[in-house]
């Protein structure tokens, strides 16, 4: 769900209020026109047109949904039309016409709070032009009736606009906290743990985001610690973790930023030197080599007494186009780097030849 989603969603309840208000005056203008409650002629030309025009929107709106209607005028046009029909219909009403006066206003006030009971903008335009007619139909007395039943709903649907715009501040306050977290989760699912270089994961990321060399040409170095197991089975696991925190450290604080270190497997890591010459990338990795060796790493917690660890380390040319087969040539070069007698550098076939 992203910000995006949430406007579609207020769209969606816009659209739903607006359906639902013309569905309304549909049905109110077919109940005037077949069942009026005073005997006389009903069918007049302002509920003939509200029915008409309301069938037509909704008909309009099915079909191209993504047109928005104008709520605030359409409400105010049907209002107008329903100020219009009262207007005509009352100078027939002989017997008591006070209460349809108060009976129509009533249904369109009805109209209007249902379909926008959180809009108060299109209640009131819907609402405003039948109060008009109506105080102005009526004698004094009775206008202190008709503010009140104008004046509830109006007041209830403030409150409830009110209550509703602070529900959407804390439903949207709650998205973006999720959409923070969501970040900042896929960030750390990216991240190794105990050495806080990337992981595979975050290694692929990187790698699909990288844009191919230039000028010059990315390198790729595979990291064997030499003897680690002996090491673990020496001094234990925990300090066996330790020097993996310090390995990866000194290899981080080697390179340059926008170069990549991953951890590739258990105690192996994976360099991306990003565009360098071939002698840049090749000091590089022997600096990276000497720094590991002067690592003055404890040999346990409560002992000043320290080891020293080597790495031996297999270098390719990265292509991003053939991850796979880069890293299979580095890691060919890795196993000769070891099968030499380990603590050195060895260059793939095709590095050698440039
Ligand atoms: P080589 O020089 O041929 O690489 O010898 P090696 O002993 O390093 O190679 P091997 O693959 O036989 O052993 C790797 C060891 O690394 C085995 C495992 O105990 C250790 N190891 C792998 N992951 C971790 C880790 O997360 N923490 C610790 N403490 N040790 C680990
Ligand atoms: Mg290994
Ligand atoms: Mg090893």
């Amino acid at each position: 769900m992203t910000a995006q989603s949430w406007h579609a969603l207020r769209h969606k309840k816009y659209q739903f209020s607006l359906r639902l208000f013309l569905l309304l005056n549909a049905f109110s203008a077919l109940f005037s026109i077949f069942s009026p409650l005073y005997y006389v002629s009903a069918l007049t030309f302002p509920v003939v047109a509200i029915f008409l025009l309301s069938l037509a929107l909704l008909l309009w709106h099915w079909k191209f949904e993504t047109h928005k209607i104008n709520i605030p005028l359409t409400s105010l046009l049907f209002g107008s039309l329903w100020a219009w029909h009262i207007v005509i219909k009352t100078r027939q009403v002989t017997y008591d016409p006070f209460t349809w006066l108060l009976l129509a206003f009533v249904s369109v006030i009805f109209i209007g709070a249902l379909a926008f009971a959180t809009h108060i903008k299109a209640f009131t335009l819907h609402s405003l032009p039948a109060f008009l007619v109506c105080i102005g139909l009526s004698s004094h007395e009775h206008w202190p009736r008709i503010f009140y039943s104008f004046a509830l709903p109006l007041a209830a649907i403030a409150i409830h606009q009110v209550i509703q715009k602070r529900n959407d501040r804390f439903a949207q306050q709650l998205l973006y906290q999720l959409l923070e977290e969501r970040e900042t989760l896929t960030d750390l699912s990216m991240i190794d743990p105990l050495t806080g270089v990337y992981n595979r994961r975050g290694l692929q990321n990187r790698i699909e985001n990288l844009p191919a060399a230039e000028h010059h040409e990315h390198f790729i170095l595979l990291l064997d610690i030499d003897h680690f197991k002996a090491y673990n089975d020496r001094y234990g696991h925990m300090m066996g973790d330790q020097a993996l925190t310090r390995v990866s450290a000194a290899i981080r604080d080697t390179v340059r930023s926008r170069d990549i270190v991953a951890r590739f497997g258990g105690e192996e890591f994976l360099v991306l030197l990003t565009s360098l010459t071939r002698d840049q990338a090749c000091q590089t990795a022997e600096r990276i080599r000497q720094q590991i060796i002067d690592l003055k790493i404890s040999r346990s917690l409560n002992e000043s007494t320290s080891t020293t660890l080597t790495v031996s380390i297999g270098m390719g040319i990265f292509d991003t186009e053939n991850t796979e087969s880069a890293i299979e040539k580095a890691d060919k070069a890795l196993y000769e780097a070891k099968h030499r007698g380990r603590n050195n550098i060895f260059l793939s076939r095709e590095l050698q030849a440039i």
